[in-house]
């Protein structure tokens, strides 16, 4: 397996926008994963290890794009209406040997190859029949309605690019360009783990002072939906000696250990004790809301993030931080969402300097443009404020203040996961 350096995580600036911290995670870090080869019907959202070529032209043959006549375009009269002889049919999956299509007309339907000789094809709407002769309107274009081999994909060429992850179209493709297997990176495996004396097992009656784990459930579906095998190896307890062995333990046999709470820097931040007293830490001061410092570190080699707690902040830097780490590590191309334009339906105030992300809910305006109102409650903690809402909106970091009808960006919480 990969070991990571000690000092991979090392970041001078003390503000760190996010655009710099993907570069650097891009830049310093390793693909982890390995490669392995399944069936296409195994392979959807997997991630492409090697540039998938085209084992033949796609289509293999010049075919039909409609069902009618096809004609050799130099057969035409330039005057008026042609009339030709039907000669001959071809139906899909028939070879055209043996038939020509010039001087003459061929019946043929869609995706049957051409006839030698044609190179354009007549609607059969736009046509007449009159017993064996079809009489065909002038102002066709030579090749209308014909697709040629290899139109789609030529032979050799790159039909999807190593780190693509893989879509049911991307399978389709390969499957049209003659593969029947794929291959794509082995699933990331990421060790999981709550921090906090508080932290109960969903389901449990709560005693004094104690709430239910949320984060977990959040993160491991999270993280698998993102293609990763996920460890949920539970609750650790604050107490940085039985920590510090855990997260050893998970550093052997995992490509990634990610925790949810106790890296802040407080006395009772014992996951930040435990990881320095058996490995390297370092905060990356992010410049977004919500997310505190996020911790990255090294544990013997293997890579190790502290989210925040507070489930808000989980949320987001989840999406901004170990997503595009994932990406890298699982050897995938990280592409951040296309967001859409929303305008702002609310007022607000904030910072510069750091990214901020909204959560909002979003309806059509009376122009039908989308409009986007803010979450009335703000805390990191407020879990409802991520069930409630459609998405977020993102506020550049020189912006201070939303007024309505400004045009934001909107990420639809569909569309981040
Ligand atoms: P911490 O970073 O450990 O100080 O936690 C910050 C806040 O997040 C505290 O209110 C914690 O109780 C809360 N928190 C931490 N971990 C979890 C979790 N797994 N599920 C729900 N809330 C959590
Ligand atoms: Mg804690």
């Amino acid at each position: 397996m990969a070991q990571l350096t000690d000092d991979c995580f090392a970041f001078g600036g003390a503000l760190m926008r996010i655009e710099d911290a993907v570069a650097l995670i891009a830049e310093r870090l390793p693909v982890l994963a390995g490669t392995e080869w399944l069936p296409l019907g195994q392979a959807d959202g997997r991630v492409a290890a090697e540039p998938v070529l085209a084992l033949h032209d796609v289509p293999p043959f010049p075919n039909s794009a409609v069902d009618g006549y096809a004609i050799c375009h130099g057969d035409l009269n330039p005057e008026g209406e042609t009339r030709l002889l039907v000669r001959g049919r071809l139906p899909a999956g028939m070879a055209a040997e043996g038939i020509r299509g010039d001087g003459g007309a061929i019946r043929i339907f869609t995706g049957a190859p051409m006839p030698p000789g044609a190179d354009t094809v007549f609607m059969q709407e736009d046509v007449r029949r009159e017993g064996d002769v079809v009489v065909l309107p002038s102002g066709l274009k030579r090749g209308a309605n014909a697709r040629d081999a290899g139109e789609d994909i030529a032979r050799g060429a790159r039909a999807i690019p190593a780190g693509r992850r893989l879509r049911p179209q991307d399978l389709a493709l390969a499957a049209a360009c003659g593969h029947d297997r794929i291959a794509v990176r082995t699933r990331l495996r990421v060790a999981l783990f709550s921090t906090g004396d508080e932290l109960t097992e969903p389901g449990v009656p709560l005693l004094s002072g104690a709430i239910h784990d949320s984060n977990r459930v959040m993160l491991a579906t999270l993280l698998v939906r993102l293609g990763a095998e996920v460890a949920d190896l539970g609750i650790l307890r604050d107490e940085p000696e039985a920590l510090a062995v855990r997260l050893r333990q998970a550093a052997r046999d995992h490509d990634l250990i990610l925790t949810s709470g106790g890296v802040s820097t407080g006395e009772e931040d014992h996951v930040k004790t435990a990881v320095e007293a058996v490995g390297a830490l370092m905060f990356w001061r992010l410049a977004i809301k919500p997310g505190r410092p996020v911790a990255m570190g090294v544990v013997d080699g293997t890579p190790f993030v502290g989210l925040p707690g507070n489930p808000g902040a989980v949320y987001v830097t989840l999406l901004f931080v170990v997503r595009p780490l994932l990406a890298r590590l699982g050897g995938a191309h990280d592409i951040k969402p296309l967001g859409q334009p929303v305008r702002a339906a609310f007022t607000y105030r904030k910072k510069a300097s750091r990214r901020e992300f909204v959560r909002v809910s979003v309806s059509p305006g009376p122009d039908a443009v989308l409009e986007a109102m803010k979450y009335p409650r703000e805390g990191a903690g407020v879990l409802s404020s991520l069930t409630e809402t459609d998405g977020l909106v993102e506020l550049d970091d020189a912006v201070t203040a939303v007024a309505t009808g400004d045009m934001l960006t909107f990420y639809p919480h569909a569309m981040l996961w």
